[in-house]
């Protein structure tokens, strides 16, 4: 087969990272205008996906985690919700939960493995996930116990076992983290996602078709994605997208469905329905283009 003629990759798979408050959970919720989403919280941070549209709202499967050092349910959920089909309690977040089955409580029933490229599955965030698979591993050690070198291996297993899923799904993933600044051997600080081990962390973006830094600058929220953005900060797109560049709203659209994002370059799709000046990525057009 000639690489010309190989299809494209249906799957998208994308990191989103930053500081808290820099527009992260919305920034993925957004996705709803074009796709259904499962969201994943275990941050009790779906409030702001309350500013989406109702109609997008509608598109969107809340799974809350209660997850807690003292109760880590979520690495062993999610680690479940990966492989295969499962049934989970509102209440505990369990799998095939034995107090929530006795008393017949609701359960969710959800079959990641079986969706497909028209849904998104959003993992809010690896930061409490890896929080997660310390206190599992760790569980029953005093409170001032350190992590020994077989932990930190585990911990590493867990978190590969969770990607590697990801990365063979049918179904596109964003993957929500925060940021660290880590000090290199040459005394230079870098910006990475927080993920397990420091040395892990640097290595997470293989996992990812892109890499995307959010920020706060003059009360804005600011998203980047190109490789060359800055050298002390791990962004980049496999794709070579750079949503910096967007002439508007910054999108994962823009990563998603690169399709509805004409370059300068490239001659611009036939547009039905009214044109809009500045380029065919307003919500109406972006819709219209979804529905041909
Ligand atoms: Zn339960």
């Amino acid at each position: 087969m000639k690489l010309s003629q190989k299809p494209e990759a249906h799957a998208h798979s994308c990191l989103l990272y930053g500081a808290a408050k820099t527009g992260k959970t919305l920034l993925a919720g957004k996705l709803a205008e074009a796709y259904n989403l499962v969201y994943i919280d275990l941050e009790n941070g779906y409030e702001s996906l309350l500013q989406l549209p109702t109609e997008w709202q509608k598109r969107i499967e809340l799974i809350s985690l209660p997850d807690t050092s003292s109760y880590p349910i979520a690495i062993e959920t999610i680690l479940k919700m990966v492989k295969g089909k499962v049934s989970i309690c509102e209440a505990h977040g369990k799998v095939t939960c034995m107090i929530c089955r006795r008393e017949e409580a609701a359960m969710i029933e959800l079959d990641l493995p079986s969706l497909g490229p028209d849904t998104v599955v959003v993992f809010d965030s690896m930061t409490q996930l890896s929080a997660s698979a310390i206190a599992h591993i760790t569980k029953g050690e005093p409170d001032d116990y350190k992590l020994t070198f077989n932990d930190y291996g585990n911990l590493g297993r867990l978190l590969d076992i969770f990607l590697s899923h990801l990365q063979a799904a049918n179904y596109n993933v964003v993957v929500i983290s925060h940021e660290q600044a880590i000090e290199q051997e040459d005394k230079r600080t870098i910006i990475t996602p927080v993920g397990g081990t420091r040395n892990f962390s640097k290595n997470i973006a293989k996992f990812f078709g892109s890499v995307v830094y959010c920020t706060r600058k003059n009360r804005k929220h600011m998203f980047y994605s190109s490789t060359d953005f800055a050298t002390n900060i791990l962004t980049g797109s496999r794709t070579g997208i750079a949503i910096e560049n967007a002439a508007e709203e910054a999108s994962l659209l823009q990563i998603f469905k690169p399709e509805l994002y004409p370059t300068p370059d490239a001659p611009a799709p036939l547009s039905i329905g009214t044109k809009k000046k500045g380029g065919n990525t307003t919500a109406n057009s972006v819709l219209a283009k979804l529905a041909k």
